[in-house]
């Protein structure tokens, strides 16, 4: 994986988003392909020949959902040759900006989930009335990107066709492996334990795809406020199926899930309190960053299913 591809662009806070619109044909464009978030440009590198630089937008550790577009992103949005985005919301803010701007300002942009929209919506699953966009956590959904995006690449980059669709076809092979891998490491969990609590509802897809029952804190953006009813109901339902144990985000404040252990404490019979603990820290919205052994897809699905199968199992 080629982390040192990626040119890390953090920014002051942005005064007015039109600047987008302004003119902007004096600006000279490069070569080079923008990706929104980590494991966007995860999927580009694996895809694209070194020969053409990956730049990111938000580093690791950046929650999407709630990024602001600042000035210095702007410009080099306006200066990438093809702009590679998320979709479906993910990104917040930034996605609105992207499909409204596509006349002039912007050379292309792409955002790798619209295919399976458009074509698969059967795929996707739907919370709180929107499109979960967290559809990296099952590996075989991740893989049906992979030839829709070569196909982008492939046109932006003629010169680089022939490469694109080899590379393109071996990420689609390795992720076929990675999901097998995922649904044997997820399958020795016993069934009773298999119940994931996290702090916002990111790991849907995993649940579905790797057999486990998921129930989070907040929805599915980290956007929206955290309900007190719903922190009452998941303490309640930890203290009926007797669930000690919840995961860290590396994107998302630990706070919600502190509450919600002094919760489940107060529930749960004095004689024999559940004491709630955390299983560690998992990944949900960013790869880790370049020494954090979860720098690339790939490390970060195997880092989570340490995590989370070694803290269940111990339960
Ligand atoms: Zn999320």
């Amino acid at each position: 994986m080629t982390l040192n591809r990626r040119a890390f662009f953090g920014t002051s806070s942005l005064a007015g988003i039109s600047l987008l619109g302004t003119a902007c044909a004096d600006l000279e464009k490069s070569n080079h392909v923008l990706a929104t978030t980590t494991l966007v440009a995860d999927l580009v590198t694996e895809i694209l020949p070194s020969t053409v630089p990956v730049r990111l937008l938000m580093g690791p550790g950046i929650d999407p959902h709630t990024y602001e577009p600042t000035a210095g992103t702007i410009a080099h949005i306006r200066q990438a040759k093809l702009i590679v985005g998320h979709g479906l919301h993910l990104e917040g803010r930034l996605t609105n900006l992207l499909e409204t701007s596509k006349s002039g300002a912007i050379h292309r942009v792409s955002l790798i989930t619209r295919p399976i929209e458009i074509s698969k919506p059967e795929r996707l699953r739907k919370s709180d009335h929107a499109w979960d966009p967290h559809i990296w956590f099952d590996a075989s959904l991740w893989a049906e990107t992979v030839i829709p995006l070569s196909k982008v690449l492939e046109e932006v980059f003629p010169e680089l066709r022939a490469e694109i669709a080899k590379k393109a076809n071996k990420c689609f092979q390795s992720l076929g492996q990675l999901h097998a891998e995922m649904q044997a490491g997820y399958s020795s969990i016993p069934e009773n334990k298999r119940i994931l609590i996290t702090s916002h509802d990111a790991f849907g897809y995993l649940g579905q795809a790797y057999g486990l029952e998921v129930h989070a804190i907040q929805g599915i953006s980290t956007a929206a406020e955290v309900s007190e009813s719903a922190l009452r109901d998941l303490a309640e339902l930890a203290c009926q199926k007797k669930v000690n144990v919840g995961f860290l985000e590396s994107t998302v404040s630990p706070r919600t899930l502190e509450k919600l252990r002094s919760l489940i404490r107060a529930r749960s019979p004095r004689e024999m309190p559940l004491e709630f603990r955390m299983g560690g820290e998992i990944y949900s919205d960013s790869l880790g960053g370049p020494n954090s052994g979860a720098a690339t897809y790939a490390s970060m699905m195997r880092h989570n299913l340490r995590v989370i199968v070694g803290a269940l199992k111990n339960e």
